[in-house]
């Protein structure tokens, strides 16, 4: 057991919106002055509880509660019912415009910040100009930050929280703002941050990031928590949620019926081995098996030198394997009118343990997309042997 740095417990956030929403309403409501109010639930009932040294990925859809969620922990808002407890200062760096007072200079603010943060104005001296430093900003340090690019304002705020010695550091997506050379320095900034032992709660898009930073991950959706396993579940699930609402999306396309000149009808996969499959993923299977996708494209007149392609793509959205019928396997498709049906196998496919989705698209022949899936199936590789990555492959020791 760890030391508990954070806990959650039971937390609720509702936020009151204020609209008008009818000329009827706008009427009835005239005279009093009174708007429309709806409540929203941004976060409901949450519970968890982060250790001393661990870095915990926060993901989810936009609008799910990543921001609110992170403000409860910093301190920033309070929830309307449940607890929050942290132990040690805590650093945010939240979204932008959070934090910085406009019509201050960067000095200014980066004083007020540090002051808010828990320093004195001696310690804040002492770092100011490794804060300067870091953040690139030169001589427009003494210039009002309203005047500030947003780049120039995510790179002052960084360099600020990671400056002040926090023992948790909350980092919400400003970061994606930054270029890339800053980037990779807040990276760098945060990977020292790990060694030392420090807290990080780190909201991000970028899958890889997470992956990357992340010895843990939470996934909200819609305010409630939803996962909170390894960075590997997490992502998966969420990948997986997503390409729900994309299926979903993509059959109500499909029933709006504009005329078309390829359609793919019908697509599945298969296992050679007819392995046992889940209820989550059309097929499960151990490294080295065949995979084949059965395809029908229906073609309401002759389309001449069509193609298809096929794409595996791995949780955090990388292309583990593409071909194509034309510029890779240099097969001629039959050109005719009517249903096409067939299958691409891929043989022996040595994907290591993961989660993968198919995508496929039928082209013309001017590479025009008559029709594409973005999630045609999705399978996963499982194995009792243990390698880490994307390729499959049964490691060997022998001393000599
Ligand atoms: P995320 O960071 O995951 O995109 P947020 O935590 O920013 O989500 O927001 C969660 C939900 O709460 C959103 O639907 C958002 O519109 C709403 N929300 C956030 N802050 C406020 C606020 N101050 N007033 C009203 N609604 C808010
Ligand atoms: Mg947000």
């Amino acid at each position: 057991m760890g030391v508990e740095v954070v806990r959650v417990t039971d937390v609720n956030k509702t936020f009151t919106i204020k609209k008008q929403k009818s000329l009827k309403e706008r009427l009835v409501n005239y005279r009093t002055g009174k708007l429309h109010e709806e409540t929203f639930a941004a976060l409901k009932d949450i519970n968890l509880s982060i250790d001393l040294g661990e870095s915990v990925g926060l993901i989810g859809p936009n609008g799910s509660g990543k921001s609110t969620l992170l403000k409860i922990i910093g301190g920033i808002l309070s929830p309307d019912s449940g607890q929050v407890f942290t132990r040690g200062r805590v650093a945010a760096l939240l979204e932008l415009g959070a934090g910085f007072h406009p019509d201050l200079s960067g000095r200014e603010n980066t004083f007020l910040n540090a002051s808010v943060l828990g320093l004195t104005r001696e310690e804040t001296e002492q770092h100011f100009d490794e804060i300067v430093e870091f953040s690139g900003i030169g001589n427009f340090i003494d210039t009002q930050v309203k005047f500030y690019s947003s780049g120039m304002y995510v790179r002052l705020a960084f360099a600020v929280a990671v400056h002040v010695d926090p023992d948790i550091l909350l980092v919400d997506e400003v970061l994606a703002v930054g270029d890339e050379p800053f980037q990779k320095k807040c990276m760098d900034k945060i990977h020292s941050f790990q060694e030392e032992g420090r807290t990080i709660v780190f909201v991000s898009h970028s899958p890889g990031q997470v992956a990357d930073v992340c010895d843990r991950a939470i996934v909200l959706e819609q305010g409630s928590l939803v996962e909170d396993s390894t960075p590997i579940v997490a992502l998966g699930r969420l990948r997986r949620d997503y390409q729900e609402v994309i299926a979903a999306d993509q059959a109500d396309q499909e029933s709006s019926s504009s005329p078309y000149e390829a359609k793919i009808d019908r697509i599945y996969l298969t296992d050679s081995r007819g392995s046992p499959h889940d209820s989550d993923f059309q097929v499960v299977m151990p490294p080295g098996s065949d995979l084949e996708i059965n395809c029908e494209v229906a073609f309401p007149q002759a389309v001449p030198n069509w193609a298809f392609s096929v794409i595996i793509e791995d949780f955090l959205g990388r292309t583990m394997v593409e071909t194509d019928t034309r510029e890779t396997l240099h097969v001629n498709m039959p050109s005719q009118a009517g249903t096409v049906r067939f299958q691409i196998a891929l043989p022996a496919l040595q994907l290591g343990e993961g989660e993968y989705t198919v995508r496929v698209s039928v082209r013309d022949d001017q590479d025009r997309v008559l029709d594409l899936l973005t999630h045609a199936g999705n399978f996963a590789v499982r194995s009792l042997k243990h390698v880490l990555g994307p390729v499959y492959c049964e490691p060997q020791v022998t001393i000599l």
